[in-house]
């Protein structure tokens, strides 16, 4: 279980619904730059909580790459909401420990603790993939 107080969860889990909104905002943006109707109906029609998943799913299936980066946030948004359900948020998915509220707040969707990750940048380093 996550080390986290409901309050500091509260506080988390309402800064990454403001960066969904931003994200969808973004990407709402470059589609109406874009003037494809379809992908626009698409964001009109933005299902509710279960079908968020979808979504991000629909809209990687376009494949527009200059929204990869909003598509991934949105992504990780995602994920990190399951693990909120699952009382998995906020547990290193690689050694189990806290990941930490204050890494939390810089890093809403982390999913490892600060020696987790940059032990696996450190091996992304050493076998010769750029880090991201
Ligand atoms: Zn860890």
């Amino acid at each position: 279980m996550t080390a986290l107080t409901q309050s500091q969860l509260d506080q988390i889990v309402q800064k990454m619904e403001a960066d969904k909104q931003s994200l969808l905002h973004e990407i709402r943006g470059e589609l109406e730059n874009s003037g494809d109707q379809q992908r626009i109906e698409l964001l009109n029609h933005e299902p509710g909580d279960s079908g968020d998943e979808s979504m991000a799913n629909a809209l990687a299936d376009f494949n527009v790459t200059m929204l990869d980066r909003q598509v991934q946030g949105l992504r990780d948004i995602e994920a990190a909401f399951r693990r909120v359900k699952d009382g998995e948020y906020g547990v290193c998915i690689d050694c189990g420990e806290d990941v930490g509220f204050p890494r939390l707040q810089a890093y809403p969707t982390a999913k490892r603790c600060i020696v987790c990750q940059e032990k696996r940048e450190r091996q992304y380093v050493q076998e010769g993939h750029p880090t991201m």
